[in-house]
């Protein structure tokens, strides 16, 4: 573009300079030829009066004499004269003395100057005597043909033609030449400098003064441009920040500085995507603070403000860097959590939050406690269009408003139930051990061989008041989460070997205690020492106590399991591996680990009879069990089959209903005592 802008000015600039010259040059031409014809003229009459003159005598001469052979001799003179076309010697009676005339002479040129010079001209001189009497013998007649002149004068008008366009284009270029040093070039450095020019930041190239014009208008003119150049760089500078003002406006809260719902929206499709990715939930927390506007009356609306930034702030250190935080509203806020594993962490964080609102803001000396109420949606399950999600959490925070205050509110009934009960039996399972709400109890572990009760699995249940029992199911894994487990699981251990003491002493002597350890307790450190130290205060045989640990804690990280295990090993107990089946144990570590019996799951067990794989799979864990040198037992035995098949497999021990269901101790006490014998004699279906 560049380019074709220079070679066009260029061009321009010489076709214009020559035209310019060339003109001037050919109408100086012509007004010199115009000049050179008027002079042709008067050469034409010089000569024509030079010949007159020089003829007058002898003509003169003829005519006195009446001569006409001297006449002739004049005219033959005459006719010398190349120009010469007729002559004549006349009397004044208009006789003639005499008189010759030739053909106009052929030559090219004719055309053009017979209309210039006419094609002839005439000439006329008195033949006088001498003075004194100077008397009017007669007249001598000439006229000349323009030819020969005329073609002189064509010549002398091509050559000032030619030289005259020859000067016109050699100065049509040297002024071309001096334009273009003096300007184009100047120019396209110019156009090379503007070119350099980032439109983004015009201000930051400043054009350079071209050399030698720094006092021109060439000069003048790139002072002129800088300045302006710096001008709209300011201006685009102004504008920027105009822009970043009014994305600020339309994107966030003035008051607080944090995003408003519009920007939330656009934040929150990405969460979303890596969620789903992720296969994990985005939390949206909407904490709508309660009675704000009573506090706005009370106070003032300044104050309020101050309050609200206040509040924005300690939401933004509780919301990190990985959670979005934004103001939907006068006062309502919005939490979003992302990477959500289990909804509970987002009542987690809802309980965190209300926990916050506790503390007072102390503003201009004053202490004001703020409520909020929270409704929280979860991404993918309650919607997953952001907006949708934001009003629904929104709607769930008006509607727990209505029903009581400062308080979390999931947006699915169902889950805000689930979460409402785990967090109020986390709650109560804190104090449950100080309640004495725990109770043990023990379900009969069958010698198949021998078809006596040689061993009891001790059961953890929680009696909570006005509940009634909850299952182990629910409440161990809550406890995990809260560390309650460690003293529930040493109350369970003392229990447990209390009781078997109690038995001991009460002649039920051979029986063998099954405790279940928990994940946590299994990596506790002081878990091995716990059970060397209780099965010493009971004077416990230590082979009477076997740890339970589920397969799939095992895997969870089977180095330090293993190390754990044989520092329980140290003390004696008895280990056995629980739920097996279920966790995918890896045969070479099974083989290091000190492992004495292997419980098949009951998952496995239950479909014995229908089931040919789990048949299978129940076979093949008694002959793996058994290969390593440890017992098998079954648990969830609750039909003859199923155990008529464990016999016949060699599986060593069964648990299930179908001997008894876990049992209170002194019901177990009297089972052990009568049922052995009824076991004895029951027979093998
Ligand atoms: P587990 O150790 O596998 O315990 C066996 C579970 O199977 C017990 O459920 C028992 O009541 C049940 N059961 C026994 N025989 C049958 C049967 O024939 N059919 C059926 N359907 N079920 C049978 P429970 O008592 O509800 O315990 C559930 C789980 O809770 C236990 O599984 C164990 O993992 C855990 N648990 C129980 N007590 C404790 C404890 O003191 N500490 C720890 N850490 N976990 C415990
Ligand atoms: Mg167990
Ligand atoms: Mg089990």
């Amino acid at each position: 573009m560049r380019q074709v802008f220079q070679s066009r000015l260029s061009w321009k600039l010489l076709r214009a300079v020559l035209l310019a010259t060339l003109t001037v040059g050919l109408i100086l031409s012509l007004v010199q030829i115009v000049f050179d014809a008027q002079q042709t003229r008067q050469l034409i009459e010089a000569d024509a009066q030079r010949i007159l003159r020089m003829t007058q005598g002898p003509a003169t001469q003829a005519i006195y004499s009446l001569d006409p052979e001297m006449g002739e001799q004049v005219m033959e003179g005459l006719f010398q004269h190349e120009a010469i076309r007729t002559a004549a010697i006349l009397h004044p009676g208009a006789s003639t003395l005499a008189q010759r005339s030739r053909r106009f002479s052929e030559l090219s040129t004719r055309w053009l100057t017979d209309p210039i010079l006419g094609r002839q001209q005439h000439f006329r001189i008195e033949l006088v005597g001498r003075p004194p009497h100077a008397e009017h013998y007669g007249d001598l007649l000439i006229t000349l043909d323009t030819a020969t002149y005329g073609e002189a004068f064509v010549r002398n008008s091509l050559v000032i033609i030619l030289v005259g366009i020859a000067r016109a284009l050699t100065l049509g270029l040297v002024l071309y030449l001096v334009y273009q040093w003096l300007l184009t070039r100047p120019l396209k450095r110019l156009v090379d400098d503007l070119a350099q020019i980032d439109p983004d930041h015009p201000g930051d190239y400043k054009l350079p003064l071209p050399r030698g014009h720094e006092d021109n208008e060439l000069g003048t003119w790139v002072r002129t441009a800088n300045s302006l150049l710096a001008s709209i760089e300011r201006n685009l500078v102004l504008r920027r920040e105009a822009e970043n003002n009014l994305q600020r406006l339309a994107q966030y809260d003035l008051l607080t500085g944090l995003p408003n719902r519009q920007q939330l929206q656009q934040q929150l499709q990405p969460l979303f995507d890596e969620a789903r990715r992720h296969g994990r939930h985005v939390a949206v927390l909407c904490i709508g603070l309660d009675d704000f506007k009573g506090i706005n009356e009370r106070f003032s609306y300044l104050f309020g403000d101050q309050l609200l930034v206040a509040l924005a702030q300690r939401l933004r250190s509780r919301a990190g860097q990985h959670n979005a935080l934004a103001r939907l509203g006068g006062d309502a806020f919005a939490l979003i959590c992302s990477n959500v594993e289990e909804p509970h962490q987002a009542a987690a964080l809802a309980d965190a939050l209300l926990e916050d609102f506790e503390l007072p803001f102390v503003l201009n000396k004053r202490s004001v406690r703020l409520r909020a109420t929270i409704g929280i949606t979860l991404y993918p399950d309650d919607d997953q269009d952001a907006e949708k999600l934001l009003q629904k959490a929104e709607q769930t925070m008006t509607l727990a408003k209505q029903r009581a205050r400062s308080r979390y509110q999931f947006y699915v009934a169902d889950i805000d139930c689930k979460i409402r009960q785990r967090r109020e039996l986390q709650e109560l399972l804190t104090i449950a051990l100080q309640r004495r709400e725990f109770e043990l109890v023990y379900q009969p572990q069958v010698d198949l061989a021998q078809r006596r009760i040689v061993g009891v699995e001790a059961l953890l249940r929680w009696n909570v008041p006005k509940r009634g029992y909850i299952p182990p199911d629910q409440f161990v894994p809550l406890a995990e989460e809260n560390g309650s487990i460690i003293a529930i699981g040493e109350w369970v251990l003392e229990e447990a070997c209390r009781q078997l003491r109690d038995w001991r002493e009460q002649g039920l002597d051979d029986l063998r205690m099954a405790v279940n350890l928990s994940t946590v307790q299994l990596y506790h450190e002081s878990t091995p020492l716990l059970i060397s130290d209780v099965l010493q205060r009971y004077a416990l045989p230590p082979e009477c106590l076997e740890v339970e640990v589920t397969e799939t804690v095992l895997m969870d990280d089977i180095l330090s399991a293993a190390k754990i295990l044989h520092r329980i090993r140290q003390s004696g107990a008895l280990i056995a591996i629980d739920d097996f089946g279920t966790g995918y144990s890896s045969l070479s570590y099974l083989k290091s680990l000190p492992v004495d019996k292997i419980k098949i799951d009951r998952s496995f067990v239950s479909d014995l009879s229908t089931d040919e794989e789990d048949a299978s799979i129940v076979r093949a864990v008694v002959q793996l069990g058994h290969s390593l040198g440890m017992q098998v037992i079954a648990e969830g035995v609750e039909t003859r089959e199923q155990e008529a098949y464990l016999i016949a497999q060699g599986c060593d021990e069964a648990q299930g209903y179908l001997y008894a269901r876990p049992l209170p101790a002194a019901e177990l006490a009297a089972l052990v005592g009568v049922q052995n014998e009824q076991l004895l004699s029951e027979p093998v279906a």
